[in-house]
Parts: structure tokens; sequence; C-alpha cells
């Protein structure tokens, strides 16, 4: 916009901006107060470990930064990667954190006017991608009467009825904490001819395995993430595993040098202490069920069951003024499911630290009384 443009013209450049970008709502400022207890995201309570920084520090100062990355992509992380989880490394395809591989894999698959189907509720930010490029979303809705379970033949349905290009699912999903069946996935995954982009965000929490579904069924893509059970949520890294043609694909959609040498290091420095974040892990899990047993003693709480970091959670109070007193009072940020109707009257806590968990129950109790 040069000098002296005035404001009809900036709005008019504005408009000639394409309309599903301008339908999407606007990214509004927002600050979290860092004194507060954030239970509301899904990240790791605990930081990444005070050694590995360290480690991870030791390795980026004998690194040039005025230099480019070794290769275009990130092969000692892709090579790591492929050794821990036993496939091949051109079947992984890392970028900025999985929400980048998503807008790849997305972006990958769809254009405008394709059909994708997704259950809902599901993360938002599918949604938000396949409105992005302008696909046709069929959305197959999901009932907490049968515990949020996968509706695989309405999904088959809608994926043939469409002739959809690609059936997005979160396993477990995200914001209900569902670990689906795995016969469950495996059937979907039969039953369509698109792809099936599987998001295992929070599979670590899940004791679910859906790796080797890849080797069985060539139509799935797997999104994976280390901002959770690797607490690396600050870093932005993630990765996809799919069958090799079609992770070289996907590859092409991905920015050259897109992780830079902090954010390969860290996540080299992570896989190499795997068993660090597996015991953080187990404590997590630990935690979760404690918080879950605490709430469901509690008159009229309904806590779905959850393989994941949080917890969703139905009070039979007034969501909206127990989340302002867990906030005022607590000084704890929980989710109120925003995005999503059908939540209303749920909320969402991630798993926090003893004390933390021990905040949420105090205010769960102070407000859900009989
Ligand atoms: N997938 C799911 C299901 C998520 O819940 C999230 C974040 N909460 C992401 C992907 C994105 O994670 P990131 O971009 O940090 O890897």
């Amino acid at each position: 916009m040069g000098i002296g443009a005035n404001q009809e013209e900036r709005a008019s450049l504005s408009e000639r901006m394409r309309a599903e970008i301008r339908g999407l709502p606007a990214v509004e400022r927002a600050e979290i107060d860092e004194s507060l207890h954030r239970m509301q995201w899904n990240e790791s309570a605990y930081d990444f470990p005070a050694d590995l920084k360290e480690e991870v520090l030791q390795q980026l100062a004998a690194r040039a930064w005025s230099r480019y990355p070794l290769a275009l992509r990130p092969f000692r992380l892709t090579d790591a990667l492929a050794r821990t989880l036993g496939v091949e490394p051109n079947q992984i395809v890392a970028a900025g954190g999985s929400s980048e591989v998503i807008r790849v894999v997305m972006s990958a698959l769809l254009g405008a006017g394709d059909a994708v189907v997704m259950p809902t509720p599901t993360f938002l930010l599918y949604r938000r991608y396949a409105r992005m490029l302008g696909a046709r979303i069929c959305e197959i809705q999901l009932h907490a009467a049968d515990d949020f379970a996968l509706p695989v033949d309405s999904m088959i349905e809608a994926a043939r009825a469409e002739q959809a290009r690609a059936v997005v699912l979160c396993a477990p999903n995200n914001p209900t904490g569902t670990v689906y069946a795995q016969a469950d996935v495996a059937r979907l995954a039969a039953g369509c001819a698109c792809a099936v982009v599987i998001d295992e965000a929070y599979l670590e929490f899940s004791g679910q395995e859906l790796l080797p579904l890849v080797e069985t069924h060539p139509n799935i893509i797997l999104i994976r993430t280390f901002s959770k059970a690797y607490r690396m949520a600050g870093v932005r890294v993630g990765y996809a595993v799919a069958a090799a043609e079609v992770a070289a694909q996907l590859q092409k959609g991905v920015n050259s040098f897109a992780l830079s040498v902090f954010q390969e290091v860290v996540a080299e420095v992570a896989l190499a202490h795997a068993h660090r974040f597996a015991d953080g892990v187990a404590e997590v899990i630990a935690e979760r069920e404690r918080l879950a047993a605490g709430l469901r003693a509690l008159p009229g709480v309904i806590v779905f069951g959850s393989g994941t970091n949080f917890l969703l959670v139905q009070p039979a109070c007034d969501v909206k003024a127990l989340i302002r007193h867990l906030l005022e009072v607590e000084r704890v940020l929980v989710s109120d499911n925003g995005g999503y109707a059908e939540l209303a009257g749920m909320l969402r806590v991630t798993v926090g630290t003893p004390e933390e968990n021990d905040m949420v129950l105090r205010g769960f109790a102070a407000c859900c009384r009989d």
C-alpha cells in the first residue's frame, strides 16, 4: 500500500482477497496472563526438562546460525523418527507443528468444491483449513449419549455419497477426549476409497497405536506432534507418517527449511531421551484418572472417558458461573469449548500438576453442590 493510499483503496484491496479468507473470523489480539494456571490448551503442565534444554543450547551454540540448515528437509530428525517408529525415512514429512502439517495435508488433498468428511465436534483447525480451501465440509455428528463413538457407517456412507477426497478424524478426539475403537478406525479406512487423515496428537496418553494401520491401509495419513507428550508446544514440531508415495506428494507442499535449526535440535534431543517423556506421560495419566474420579464423586458431574491429557466435563450447575469461579477464585483457565454449540454446558480442562488439579476439584466442589 503506497503513501497516500486512502481508506477506500485499502478497503477495496481487502475486498479483493479470496472470499474463503474473508469468510473466516478475524485473528484477534489476545494475550494470556502468565500468572494464571493455564489448563485450557492441552499443553504439558511441566516444562521441557532443564538438563535437556542445556543439551539443546550447547548443540545450538556449536551450529552456525548464519547458515540455512544443511538440507532442505530435516533429514537428521526424520531419520531418527524413522528408526524410533520402525518405518522408512521417506514415509515421514516434518513441519513446524502439526498445525502446519495439517495445512500441508489438507491443501494437498482438497481444492474448491471437493468434499471432506469429518466428525463434529473435532479439532477446529480441520474445519478452518477446509473452509480456506473452499472445500465442502460434511460433518457427521458425534453424540454424548453414546460416549462420542465414531459413527463409522455414516462416515463411510457420506464419503461415498459425496465422493469425498478425504475423511478426517482425531484419534483420540479433541475436544471430547474419546479413544475410538481401533476396529472402528480400521473399518472406516477399509470402507473409504479416499484418503483417511488420522490426527494422533494425543496418542501417547491413549495406549492406542495406529501406526500398523499405515502398513495395511495405504490410504491412511497419520499426523503427530511433539507439542503434547514431548512438552514442546512452544517449539513447534509435528510430522506426518504415510506410505512413501503419499509422503512424497505431501513433501512438495512443505516449505524448504520448514524447521529451524532450533526446532530440529530440540526434537532430536527429545527423541533421544524418549523414556524421560514416557515417565511424564504416565504421571499425567495417573493424575487424569485421579481428577476424573474426584469430579465424578461430585453431585451431577459427568466426566467423559479420555485417552488424552484433558477431560471433557459436564457439570449440573451453571457452567459459565463455574468457569468464572475457577478463573476468579482459583486463578485457573479452562476451555469453554467456544466453537462448538453442541458442547454448551460442558467445559474442557487440561490435566495439570497435582496442585492445579486440586484447585479444579476445589472450584467444582464450591459450585456443584446438591
Ligand atoms: N491436533 C489436535 C487434535 C490438537 O488438539 C492440536 C492442538 N491442541 C493440534 C493438532 C495442533 O498441535 P500443534 O500445532 O501444536 O502440533
